[in-house]
């Protein structure tokens, strides 16, 4: 229980920064194009962990949040499309592996590195 609650906290804080940091960057002023890697990261990574914590709530609350009247049941449902539209989910990973493998080995190493 205390993993799971300790989980919903740092998926909590995790996605909140995502959003602060693309509210800030997605601007009609910048040049968005350099950074398709990253916003395709930011979408999965985020979209994966709404639907991760809704699932790990409704465990934690038990039969009773499966109802849709209730906030686990309902986050469980709302959360999911949010990884089919806007690109779906499995289409970005294809895409970030593509850029990803695309880089030498050497530069990916170097990008590691410097994380
Ligand atoms: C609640 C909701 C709201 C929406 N709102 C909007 C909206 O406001 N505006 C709008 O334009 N659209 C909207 N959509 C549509 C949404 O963008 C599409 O559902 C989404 O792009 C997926 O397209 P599709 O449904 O045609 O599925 P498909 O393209 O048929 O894909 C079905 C499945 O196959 C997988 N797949 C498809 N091709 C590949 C491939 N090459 N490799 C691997 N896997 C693949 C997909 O990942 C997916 O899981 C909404 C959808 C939902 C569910």
């Amino acid at each position: 229980m205390q993993n799971r609650l300790a989980r919903l906290q740092a998926n909590f804080t995790i996605c909140s920064s995502f959003c602060v940091k693309s509210g800030e960057v997605a601007d009609i002023e910048n040049d968005l194009f350099p950074l398709g890697l990253e916003a395709n990261i930011i979408k999965t990574v985020t979209t994966d962990m709404m639907q991760e914590s809704s699932q790990s709530l409704l465990q934690l609350v038990g039969g009773k949040g499966y109802r849709l009247n209730h906030i686990a049941g309902r986050s469980t449902v709302d959360s999911r499309p949010f990884q089919i539209f806007e690109g779906s989910n499995d289409i970005l990973y294809h895409q970030i592996a593509d850029v990803i493998t695309s880089i030498p080995i050497r530069q990916r190493l170097l990008n590691v590195c410097a994380i």
